[in-house]
């Protein structure tokens, strides 16, 4: 980057605009925006005074639910506590005042820490690259599935425009598959939820590119029969690629360029601890084995024959799918977290969620009708109630939790089952904590017999009870506007 452009982006707090910032000056050089897309007259911003704003947010923040405030068992979502530690080298360190444009030269440490993060997810990954750039665990879907496009359109092998997806996985899947311009074929499951190796064999030929998979997969059982998989799906001469959001209770124990595995993204903000829920921020690395590097997206942090770290892009990579780097907070948090616990430390992690959620399903079990026997890994699947004559549903259930203090499970996902309710504690709940929960899910579970109406209406505690949720999401109120005109 030049230096003359650099010295234009500085912020200089001398002169006008927001933040100081001359804002024209801010654009690319040789670039203008067109008459239409600037503004001729000052935003019209709300005009409020400082104790309505700092009580508004605050009232906000009280009524807000996170692993900080409490128990947060939402399946597939990994709510695991997030060390306090990680945000103060977020927020201390001299990370915080970078701007993306700063030349590499300035930044060498910074960009370090982006080089250790990918080595250290290539290491516990077994693959021999990774890029940071993605946004998210499907916004990394999207991006391995293009690698996996590229890479056969290198080969000429046009014809692979298939991607296999078990039923089981997480609608990110089709969906990435969709945006990636693949054709999806759903590959059926077993009644033990793992995927159908011979529905999948009957299905895989040269017009597949790929199959997606998830272990453990959404109903927490482990997939046993992944070497044969891989077998299958590399003599057809297609990839495999893995959905890496359940890699917790596999963390420093297994790997899944091991077991075969050619493209996989893992989710920062689930297995290495960032804040999430609400839309973000995440972010999802893709990590690809030996022979795929070239095609990771652009830019690339690259080492120089002197040592140094520069910031590149290179012809081979199937494009661009992030502003500048990724999430760059994102990283620091899950750099710091993998040498807070170090190697260790991170193989305790999958034990500890896998006994926590082991617990609680055996402790459940009795009221609560379990459709895929254990023991399961880090979550675990209930089918609704046991006693079906209650009328009571998983949704009665999940808005009544609310009452007792608890973030409700996932519900109605995975799709196998009518009335999921997927249940996953983490490694860094307490025997206490478990033990609140199941006494919870109990009451309810009886309560249901001897006084449904009361669990049907409940919630009875919360600042919202039964909101129209078809209203909620035809007619989202989002903006400050929008609440005015509600009131
Ligand atoms: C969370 C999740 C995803 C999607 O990840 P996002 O970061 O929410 O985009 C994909 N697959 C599975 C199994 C997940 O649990």
């Amino acid at each position: 980057m030049n230096s003359e452009l650099y010295s234009k982006l500085i912020f200089d707090y001398s002169k006008p605009g927001r933040c100081g910032v001359d804002l024209p000056e801010y654009h690319y050089p040789g670039v203008e925006l067109s008459a239409e897309l600037t503004r001729t007259a000052p935003a019209a911003l709300p005009e409020v005074d400082e104790p309505t704003v700092v009580r508004h947010y605050t009232n906000s923040s009280n009524n807000n639910f996170g692993v900080d405030t409490g128990f947060y068992p939402l399946g597939s979502c990994t709510m695991k506590y997030n060390p306090k530690v990680n945000e103060a080298m977020v927020a201390a360190s001299a990370l915080a005042n970078l701007h993306p444009r700063q030349p590499a030269a300035s930044v060498q440490g910074a960009l370090k820490v982006y080089r250790c993060l990918e080595k250290a997810l290539s290491e516990i990954g077994g693959m021999a690259e990774f890029t940071l750039n993605p946004f998210a665990g499907a916004h990394g879907e999207y991006t391995g599935l293009m690698v996996i496009r590229r890479y056969f359109l290198d080969r000429g092998e046009e014809t692979r425009t298939r991607v296999l997806v078990p039923d089981s996985a997480h609608g990110t899947n089709p969906a990435s598959a969709a945006m990636a311009g693949f054709e999806i074929v759903e590959v059926g499951s077993l009644p033990d939820g793992t995927v159908d190796v011979a529905d999948l064999a009957a299905k895989l030929d040269g017009t597949v590119a790929a199959l997606m998979m998830t272990n453990p997969n959404t109903v927490g059982m482990f997939e046993k029969n992944i070497p044969e998989i891989a077998r299958l799906v590399h003599e057809a001469g297609a990839l495999l690629y893995y959905d890496g959001a359940n890699l917790n209770p596999m963390l420093g124990v297994a790997r899944p360029g091991d077991m075969g595995f050619d493209v996989m993204h893992i989710n920062l903000h689930k297995t290495f601890s960032t804040p999430h829920g609400g839309g973000g921020p995440g972010a999802g690395p893709v990590g690809v084995r030996a022979g795929l590097e070239k095609f990771l997206p652009n830019p690339r942090v690259v080492e120089l024959a002197d040592g140094s770290l520069e910031v590149e892009c290179t012809p081979d990579a199937f494009g661009r799918i992030s502003s500048w780097l990724g999430n760059y907070t994102v990283f620091v948090k899950a750099l710091a977290y993998i040498l807070t616990l170090g190697p260790d430390g991170l193989a305790q992690v999958g034990p500890l969620a896998t006994l926590n959620a082991n617990y609680v399903m055996n402790a459940l079990k009795d009221l609560y009708e379990l459709p895929v026997p254990g023991p399961c890994k880090h979550e675990f699947v209930f089918d609704g109630l046991r006693d079906k004559s209650t009328g009571i549903t998983t949704l009665n259930i999940a808005k009544c939790l609310l009452d007792y203090g608890f973030h409700a499970p996932t519900i109605y996902f995975p799709l196998l089952f009518h009335e999921s309710l997927m249940i996953e504690p983490t490694e860094t709940e307490t025997p206490e904590t478990l033990d609140a929960f199941i006494a919870a899910m109990r009451e309810i579970a009886l309560r249901a017999a001897s006084d449904p109406d009361y669990v049907r209406n409940a919630p009875y505690k919360t600042p919202a009870s039964h909101p129209d949720e078809d209203a909620a999401a035809l007619e989202p109120v989002l903006t400050y506007k929008d609440l005015q005109s509600h009131e």
